[in-house]
């Protein structure tokens, strides 16, 4: 699922105030069920992991710390929820599918914090599920490898 095409892909929020260009790390779509995304987007977190985004104009959005490690990017006009990033790193950024100009070139490939996911929706078909604990896990074995 690694990207051959290395380009940025162009998006936004919904007034226009915030244009964005991200490179996807790959052509993967994740869903994050949890309490805070859930709250956050009105909806579910639907993002692709992408190494670098660069802003037209960074003073456009405005930057929520939601936890110890993690913040949330918001358009400071109407309020788009557009990317989730480790505190204080910019080259691992999950970038809102749903903000991209194109996001046919994504697939839908896992569920995370399935066990926060409230009984009243499902999403249908096969795919990964993971509970917050196995991401947390994964996750901290990911920042371990990269930090040495
Ligand atoms: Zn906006
Ligand atoms: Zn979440």
């Amino acid at each position: 699922m690694a990207r051959a095409d290395t380009s940025a892909m162009p998006g936004g929020c919904l007034c226009g105030a915030v244009r964005f260009a991200a490179v996807p790390a790959k052509n993967a779509m994740d869903v994050c069920h949890c309490g805070m995304c859930r709250r956050w987007t009105g909806g579910v977190l639907m993002t692709v992991p992408c190494a670098k985004v660069t802003m037209a104009d960074e003073s456009a959005v405005k930057v929520y710390a939601s936890s110890d490690w993690g913040e949330r990017v918001f358009c400071g006009t109407c309020g788009s929820s557009l990317f989730w990033r480790v505190r204080g790193k910019s080259d691992h950024v999950a970038v809102s599918v749903q903000s991209f100009d194109d996001m046919s070139p994504f697939v839908f490939a896992e569920e995370i914090f399935i066990d926060e996911k409230p009984a009243l929706y499902n999403f249908a078909g096969e795919r990964p599920r993971k509970t917050g604990a196995e991401v947390m896990a994964e996750f901290a074995a990911k920042q371990a490898t990269e930090h040495g």
